[in-house]
């Protein structure tokens, strides 16, 4: 597959994103810092969703020095030097929408590959001919008015029960998806959804609704006992 590299975002770099890159689509992602690691809140409910020593940023690489300092410098340059930020997010997503465009293929992003923030508040992503999607915890987006070309699956966590209810709720109320992170095999059915295999690519996006997006835990999260990994 061709590869763009940006400033924040690539192709190529995620094991599971580049499953979902085929002669339709490729998909670029971004990754920060999370929680307040950098010194910057950049998630905001991962204590409540019990998330935050887990995190996905513990998986893969995410721990290598080089990645760190990578991250710690775009989550720095996004939350401290926001005017050089704005301007190079623009530019990296310009230049990514001409190059899937070149190669006749449909450009999707995450833009929060390790954090949280609301990110249809802070681009304005139907001015890109992209795909943009997300998984968040705060399942109150659920209810809001979102870019045509923006989707979002909840976060599921049981670490705290209202929580967990009220991400179900969301749900509920507005057919959003929920993913749901297990140990061990993937049930048939889960809170009287059905279950799909979320681990055969990222394209979250074309995921039937509503559904429960079953994923494997990674990293740290392997041996997570708090409730964030459910136990099928
Ligand atoms: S799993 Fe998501 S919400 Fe939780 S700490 Fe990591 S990036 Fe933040």
């Amino acid at each position: 597959m061709p590869r763009f590299i940006g400033n924040y975002i690539a192709t190529g770099s995620n094991p599971k994103i580049v499953k979902g890159d085929n002669n339709v689509y490729l998909t670029a992602i971004q990754h920060f810092l999370p929680s307040d690691i950098s010194g910057h809140q950049m998630c905001g409910m991962e204590e409540i969703a019990g998330c935050r020593k887990d995190c996905l940023n513990t998986a893969g690489r995410g721990q290598s020095p080089m990645v760190v300092a990578a991250r710690t410098r775009k989550t720095l340059e996004f939350a401290e030097h926001r005017p050089l930020y704005d301007y190079l997010i623009d530019k990296d997503l310009t230049k990514y929408e001409t190059f899937c465009h070149r190669h006749g293929l449909r450009g999707a992003v995450r833009m929060a590959g390790t954090d949280d923030r609301p990110w249809h508040k802070i681009l304005d992503m139907e001015a890109y001919d992209l795909q943009f999607y997300n998984y968040t915890k705060h399942y109150r987006r659920a209810y809001h008015p979102m870019p045509k070309n923006y989707h979002l699956t909840l976060s599921y966590s049981e670490a705290n029960k209202n929580y967990a209810e009220s991400v179900l709720k969301a749900s509920k109320d507005t057919g959003t998806n929920i993913a749901v992170v297990f140990k061990g095999a993937f049930p048939k059915r889960f809170k009287g959804l059905e279950v799909i295999d979320g681990t055969k690519d990222d394209l979250r996006f074309l995921d039937p609704s509503p559904c429960c997006v079953a994923l494997k835990a990674l990293g740290k999260a392997k041996r997570n006992t708090n409730g964030f990994v459910i136990a099928a």
